[in-house]
């Protein structure tokens, strides 16, 4: 009777579980790690969710800055705080120097949480060549920052105002512009939206980081081209009116579990008005997994384990189904690009 029992219950588990992974889909055109070749052009890098290091040489972003993937049961049931070590081992990894601006578009903990510990790190590089690093985020961001004991004055924190904010940092123009943040009826959400309204120090509770107000990000650089970078899969009408973008770099976390025409209303606002030739996906890798270098594992991020809190298989497919005359990439842990006058260049072994 046991025996009988064990097939159909493997049968089960197997379909509940998420065989599928986007760095081995090669329709998602992902043979290898990908390298940006050198020369001139905006080099992105890529470390999971939506920590993105943007530089033209010269001038250097980072979205997010979340390195630290806190384990479920802290995030779930402890508190969670950035881990000094692994955060200093990425920035190592990825050879950072001096970063410019660092850029919040909400302030969920899987973004914001190593933030204030990220730019302390970064202003302290930046101040030996008498400069200072920006952080620029939301009214709630500016509690995480605080309570995570970075510097507050104007110098180093940009609190972006309720309608969105331009900045320029040498030839890149930064455009946050107001968003919405995916359904809180979503596994999860719910106790994770409104605003922060107190100092959130660590070690806190993942629920102190509340995600309100919501931002897309637009990056425009003056010679080479603009990206498009959203840090959730919701969206407003008209979110990035008048803009377009060569490379739109979509989070779609969480859309496998909206309905369709939510689905479809966010592909729409979020991509296909900025009109790029290159899609993408972001933030759609279990964060709950610590980044893993093991040279073995290149292709290093995996989805979400169940395709009850996720199923990433039909995200995709909806991202390929969507996106037909465009190219479509998913990136690996610091893979990276070149953005040279609109188009997107990767070493040649990498083509
Ligand atoms: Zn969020």
């Amino acid at each position: 009777m046991q025996h009988r029992l064990l097939l159909p219950l493997l049968a089960l588990a197997l379909c509940a579980c998420n065989t599928y992974q986007p760095l081995r889909d090669d329709k998602i055109l992902y043979p290898s790690p990908r390298r940006a070749p050198d020369g001139p052009g905006v080099k992105v890098m890529y470390f999971g969710n939506t920590t993105i290091l943007i530089s033209d040489g010269e001038t250097t972003l980072l979205v997010d800055g979340f390195f630290s993937r806190p384990n479920p049961l802290s995030v779930k049931f402890g508190k969670i705080e950035p881990n000094e070590k692994v955060i200093q081992k990425q920035l190592d990894l990825a050879k950072m120097g001096r970063v410019d601006a660092l850029l919040i578009g909400h302030s969920h903990y899987d973004h914001a949480l190593d933030a204030p510990l990220v730019a302390q790190k970064l202003d302290a590089i930046a101040a030996q060549q008498g400069k200072h690093t920006v952080t620029m985020g939301s009214s709630s961001y500016a509690f995480i920052h605080e309570g995570g004991g970075a510097t507050c004055d104007r110098e180093h924190l940009h609190i972006v105002e309720r309608d969105g904010m331009t900045r320029t940092f040498g030839k890149f123009t930064v455009t946050f512009r107001p968003s919405e943040h995916i359904s809180p009826h979503l596994p999860g959400q719910a106790d994770m939206m409104g605003h922060v309204q107190a100092l959130v120090v660590p070690p806190a509770k993942a629920k102190d980081f509340k995600c309100d107000p919501v931002y897309v990000l637009h990056i425009r650089h003056a010679d080479e081209g603009s990206i498009a970078i959203t840090t959730t899969a919701g969206a407003l009408k008209d979110q990035f009116k008048g803009l377009t973008a060569d490379v739109v770099m979509p989070a779609v976390g969480l859309l496998s579990k909206e309905p369709c025409c939510q689905q479809e209303f966010y592909w729409r606002e979020a991509v296909e008005k900025l009109n790029p030739k290159t899609v993408i996906p972001v933030h759609w890798d279990n964060f709950l997994l610590k980044l893993d270098d093991s040279p073995q594992v290149r292709r290093n991020l995996k989805a979400p384990p169940l395709k009850f809190f996720d199923d990433t298989r039909s995200t995709m497919d909806f991202v390929k189904r969507h996106s037909k005359d465009k190219d479509v990439w998913t990136m690996g842990l610091r893979d990276s690009f070149l953005l040279r006058s609109g188009k997107v260049l990767l070493a040649k072994q990498d083509m």
